[in-house]
């Protein structure tokens, strides 16, 4: 498809030209609307704002959703990792790895419980972990694996468990980006010992923070219950409820991890929207790929056959050696034209803690040490208007083609 939009023949921003839009579009707005507005204000107004019936009610929901036997809502994906982590037994002098093109939360929780994250490279197009990087990592101190399932695309995890479960390795699933993705029929919160899960405000589902573990061992879904308030005996949310003053027991030094009514309220309407949004996110991504097959970029990789994409991230990987400019100068001149671009992300292994810590450098992983350098992620929300969607069209034609060579 060619774009045909006169404003791609303008004068940049950045050169002192009119902007693609006069107002800012954000990157990852957050699609919130009326039901879910309502309900907060119902929570504010019912005086139970923190842990209560509304989160049950959105557990079961999520769990009905994936079709997970058990869920645990939390008030983040990172403490899900964390405390799914503790469950599946990681402790120091254990390893764990973990991908290294990720978000940095993926080998913090790793660090929280005193393993040593043992990082590995990306496949150079679907952006997920190579299963060949992962044998190539295995030692007898691997305890647990963590694919992430990058901007949605489900990991191969047929590869993975082949790798995992003969060796008696966990397999902990960082589903941060993928509410809807299934690989090869099977749910992704369905596959591995524990999956964690995030409603972060750019997240496909939102409840401002939040998250949520699901896991089919029920022993792991009580332990983690009991973990993220506290280490108080079940249900200790209820002490204040209006059946009585109840004592609670403390049964290990637990953390502070519940999520709150006041997020389940949106939970429970975001969720109700998921399939609609999807669909909506699966016409966007598609019409995206047409939109900027003829630019210097490499676009995303077909979804493989039997497997469901979330649509979480739409990203661009620059084709540098055809521009003159750097990406950080591309999404800069796209900041001038008012459109707000994510990088997702720069790898784990660049970060200083990790380089200084693990000792590891950039070469090692050259797949994913390339892909910090190009890649670009573009407003995908579902909150995006028809308008909204041509500026993005427009101001990316027309930042790329100043910036080709
Ligand atoms: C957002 C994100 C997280 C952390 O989620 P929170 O709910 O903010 O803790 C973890 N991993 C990945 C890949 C993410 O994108």
């Amino acid at each position: 498809m060619t774009v045909n939009d006169p404003r791609i023949h303008e004068p940049l921003a950045r050169d002192g030209g009119r902007p693609v839009r006069s107002s800012y579009l954000i990157f990852g707005a957050p699609d919130l609307q009326d039901p879910e507005i309502a309900e907060v204000v119902e929570v504010l107004r019912s005086g139970w704002i923190g842990t209560g019936p509304r989160v049950g009610r959105f557990e079961e929901q999520f769990r009905d959703y994936v079709g997970a036997r058990h869920a645990v809502a939390l008030n983040s994906c990172t403490a899900g990792l964390h405390l799914s982590l503790i469950a599946l037994g990681a402790q120091s002098g254990d390893e764990v790895i973990v991908p290294t093109m990720t978000f940095a939360a993926t080998a913090n929780s790793v660090c929280h419980v005193g393993a040593r994250p043992v990082l590995v490279d990306c496949e150079p197009d679907t952006l997920n972990l190579d299963p060949r990087a992962v044998e190539a990592a295995l030692t007898p101190k691997t305890k647990i694996i963590v694919p992430v399932h990058f901007a949605g695309r489900a990991a191969d995890m047929t590869a993975l468990e082949a790798i995992a479960r003969p060796r008696g390795i966990r397999i902990l699933e960082d589903a941060a980006h993928g509410v809807e993705t299934v690989h090869q029929g099977r749910k992704i919160g369905t596959i591995g010992d524990c999956t964690a899960f995030s409603f972060y405000v750019t997240k496909n589902v939102v409840t401002g923070e939040g998250g949520i573990v699901t896991t089919e061992d029920e022993e792991i879904a009580s332990w983690i219950k009991i973990a993220g308030l506290h280490g108080m005996s079940k249900d200790a949310w209820k002490r204040y409820s209006d059946d009585g003053f109840k004592h609670y027991e403390v049964e290990f030094p637990g953390f502070k991890y519940n999520m709150m009514d006041l997020q389940a309220a949106l939970g429970l309407h975001q969720l109700a929207r998921v399939e609609e949004n999807w669909q909506k996110r699966a016409t966007l991504w598609q019409r995206y790929r047409d939109a900027f097959a003829d630019l210097p970029v490499q676009l995303p990789a077909p979804v493989r056959h039997g497997d469901r994409h979330a649509y979480h991230l739409f990203i661009l990987l620059l084709d540098l050696d055809r521009l003159k400019w750097t990406r950080d100068q591309v999404q800069h001149a796209l900041h001038q034209e008012n459109i707000g671009t994510g990088i997702h992300y720069r790898a784990v292994h660049l970060h200083p803690y990790y380089r200084r810590s693990l000792g590891v450098r950039p070469e090692s992983f050259p797949h994913a040490t390339a892909i910090s350098e190009r890649t670009l992620s573009l407003p995908f929300s579902t909150k995006l208007g028809e308008s909204d969607v041509h500026d993005v069209f427009a101001a990316v034609h027309k930042v790329l083609r100043a910036a080709r060579r």
